[in-house]
């Protein structure tokens, strides 16, 4: 099988954890470029400035974007403009219009574009979708509570407007939540609290309408100590199912349903099968824009109540 020639750009902490691995593994992809003002990969060739490698290397058909949401646009729709495939990191831009318009641009260009959630991908999130088809929901609480601190260490752009704050994890609690019910919901309130020295939420509350009126609700928190929390639970007329540790283990009545897909297969796991998914929509010239967590988030910012709490700093 021939493998795509695929560009990185943005070369940070999620490129050279999870990117650069799952694309160096995958028989899919060669990287052949990097795009990034400061960081490179080695052995692969790097460009500091993003139509420098468009016009440079026309072989390169694929894009795929590691930088954080405010800055990703003005790259993505120059790849677009230059016909080249997209994959965006989660979220998929910094407001709903602009990924409405990185779509149309996609479609425009007839070239595919993918909107990463890559918790989606966690290993039991598939079997806890298709357990819950066909139950009835009576409640869902969402808690995601971890230490900023730890998983951020000093990334100040996670503090400004666009940077979504405690919602840059929440998101991906909600990108679950919007894969495994098989039933739309939406934001009814919102409390957010912000450090009285930043842009962005520290923490959130927020409760949601489900058409069959289960309870549901979410508390995602940065300021966790200790043991650190990615747990989803959903109570049906059938039992209570939990998906804990961000999607990893999946137990039904507290009994633990293990699974064939966390075996240490290097093209298995959270990207590598972004990545397969990325070279499906190549081939078959699909798209794959799903907005549904990125709506509730910004649902939380339109209807949120907010809070100022003590001020934060590293
Ligand atoms: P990061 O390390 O802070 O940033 C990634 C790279 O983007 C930086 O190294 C920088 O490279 C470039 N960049 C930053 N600001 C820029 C700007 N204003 N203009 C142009 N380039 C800029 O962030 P990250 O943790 O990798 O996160 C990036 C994205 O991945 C976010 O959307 C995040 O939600 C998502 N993500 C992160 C994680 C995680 O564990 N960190 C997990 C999953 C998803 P240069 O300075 O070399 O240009």
């Amino acid at each position: 099988m021939m493998s795509t020639k695929i560009a990185l750009v943005g070369i940070g902490k999620i490129a050279r954890d999870q990117h650069v691995p799952s694309i160096e593994a995958s028989p899919d992809w060669e990287l052949a470029a990097t795009v990034s003002r400061h960081g490179t990969v080695e052995g692969v060739e790097a460009f500091t400035d993003m139509d420098t490698l468009l016009d440079a290397r026309r072989d390169i058909e694929v894009i795929s974007l590691c930088l954080p949401p405010v800055p990703r646009f003005a790259y993505a729709s120059s790849a677009l403009k230059a016909g080249r495939h997209v994959m965006l990191e989660k979220p998929p831009g910094a407001t709903l219009a602009e990924c409405h318009t990185l779509g149309a641009m996609a479609k425009r260009a007839g070239v595919s574009i993918y909107a990463t959630w890559h918790s989606r991908e966690a290993a039991r999130v598939g079997a806890a979708k298709e357990w819950l088809q066909n139950k009835r929901l009576r409640s869902l609480k969402v808690v995601w509570k971890e230490d900023v601190r730890r998983w951020h260490p000093g990334q100040e752009w996670i503090w400004d407007p666009g940077g979504l704050g405690i919602f840059d994890p929440g998101i991906n609690a909600l990108s679950i939540v919007t894969e495994i019910l098989p039933d739309p919901v939406h934001l009814t309130k919102a409390v957010l609290e912000f450090p009285e020295n930043r842009g962005t939420p520290i923490a959130a509350s927020l409760a949601f309408a489900h058409p069959h009126g289960a309870d549901m609700s979410a508390v995602f928190d940065w300021r966790q100590d200790g043991d650190q929390i990615w747990t989803i639970e959903a109570e049906t007329d059938e039992g209570t199912l939990v998906l804990s540790e961000g999607g990893a283990t999946l137990s039904i009545d507290g009994e633990i349903h293990a699974g064939n897909d966390t075996d240490g297969n290097p093209l298995h796991g959270e990207y590598p099968r972004l990545y397969a998914r990325m070279a499906e929509l190549v081939r078959t010239g699909g798209t794959d824009m799903d907005l549904a967590p990125m709506i509730h988030v910004a649902d939380a910012f339109l209807l949120g109540h907010r809070v100022a709490v003590e001020p934060f700093d590293w």
